[in-house]
C-alpha cells in the first residue's frame, strides 16, 4: 500500500501546536503534565482492588486501571468478574478519587462499561474490530486505543480515525508492544512509535509497558524511556502482590516498587520540562 499522511484526515497534526488536550473531569491528558494509570491486570476482588487503588493514589497515579472483561488467550483461563468487576472498580476508584478506565470486549457490553468508567479502552486484540471502534466512536468518553499486537502504525491510525470519523475525537493512543521474532520478551515495545505519532497526530500518546515487555523487572527502566521519549501518560499493572494475581503476574510490578517508580519519574519528567 501506498502510505500517504495526505489519508489521515482527523488524526492528522495540521501544524507544531495542534495538540489535543482532554480533560476528563479535571485530569488532563495531552498537556504538560504526563498521567500515571496503574492498577490490576484484572479486578479480582474488593479488598485487593480497594488497597492498589489507595496506594497506587498515594504513590501519584490518577487514574486507576483493570479489566473486568479479560481477553484471554485460552477458554480455560480467568475471563474477568463482568458487571460485578466493574462495580467494585468503580467503588474503589471513588473512594480514592481515582478515574476509571477499563476494557470494552465487546460491544454487547457497551452500555454497562459506559456506566462504571471514565474513559474506555479498547484492547489490542480489538484494535480493528470496525463495528466496537464505530460504536465507541458514538460516545462522549475518551477513549484509549491499544495498537494492535502486530498492527503498523498506519492500521493504528486508521482505527483511530474510525472511532473520530463516528464523532468522538477524544481518542488517545496507546503503545503497548507488537510482536516481532523475539521470543525473550512477550512484546517488543516499539519506543520510536511515541515521537512518529505525536509528529504525525494531535492526539495525546501513552505507553503500556507491562504488555509491552511482560516482565516485571523491565517495566521500571521502559517506564523511564516512556517519559524521557515525551510520552503523555504510562499506564503500568500493579497489584500489592503480584505473585497472587490472577492474570499477568510476570509483568506486574508491586505498589511498592510502583511507588519508588513514581519517584525516580519525576525528574526525568522534570529534565524535559514536563511533570508526572
Ligand atoms: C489490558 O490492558 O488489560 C490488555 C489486555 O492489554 P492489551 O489489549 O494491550 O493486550
Ligand atoms: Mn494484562
Amino acid at each position: 500500500m501506498n502510505i500517504s499522511t495526505e489519508d489521515y484526515i482527523l488524526t492528522k497534526k495540521q501544524n507544531d501546536n495542534h495538540q489535543t488536550i482532554i480533560d476528563v473531569n479535571g485530569t488532563i491528558i495531552g498537556g504538560n503534565n504526563i498521567v500515571a494509570i496503574a492498577g490490576p491486570c484484572a479486578v479480582e476482588n474488593n479488598d485487593t482492588i480497594y488497597k492498589i487503588a489507595e496506594q497506587v493514589k498515594q504513590a501519584g497515579a490518577t487514574i486507576l486501571r483493570g479489566g473486568a472483561f479479560k481477553p484471554r488467550t485460552s477458554p480455560y483461563q480467568f475471563q474477568g468478574l463482568k458487571l460485578e468487576g466493574l462495580r467494585l472498580l468503580r467503588d474503589a476508584s471513588t473512594s480514592n478519587n481515582l478515574l476509571v478506565v477499563t476494557e470494552l470486549l465487546d460491544v454487547y457490553d457497551l452500555e454497562d462499561v459506559y456506566e462504571y468508567s471514565d474513559i474506555i479502552q479498547i484492547g489490542a486484540r480489538n484494535m480493528q474490530n470496525f463495528p466496537i471502534l464505530k460504536e465507541v466512536g458514538k460516545l462522549n468518553k475518551p477513549v484509549i486505543l491499544k495498537r494492535g499486537l502486530s498492527a503498523t502504525i498506519h492500521e493504528f491510525l486508521f482505527a483511530a480515525e474510525y472511532i473520530m470519523q463516528a464523532g468522538n475525537s477524544n481518542v488517545i493512543l496507546c503503545e503497548r508492544g507488537i510482536r516481532t521474532f523475539e521470543p525473550f520478551t512477550r512484546n517488543t515495545l516499539d519506543i520510536s512509535a511515541v515521537p512518529l505519532l505525536q509528529q504525525l497526530t494531535h492526539l495525546p500518546v501513552i505507553v503500556d509497558p507491562s504488555h509491552g515487555c511482560g516482565l516485571s523487572e523491565l517495566v521500571p527502566s521502559l517506564c523511564k524511556a516512556s517519559v524521557a521519549v515525551g510520552s503523555d501518560g504510562i499506564m503500568v499493572e500493579v497489584h500489592t502482590n503480584p505473585s497472587d494475581a490472577i492474570s499477568d503476574k510476570e509483568q506486574t510490578i508491586s505498589t511498592k516498587d510502583f511507588t519508588t517508580l513514581m519517584n525516580e519519574l519525576k525528574p526525568i519528567a522534570n529534565a524535559i520540562g514536563r511533570t508526572i
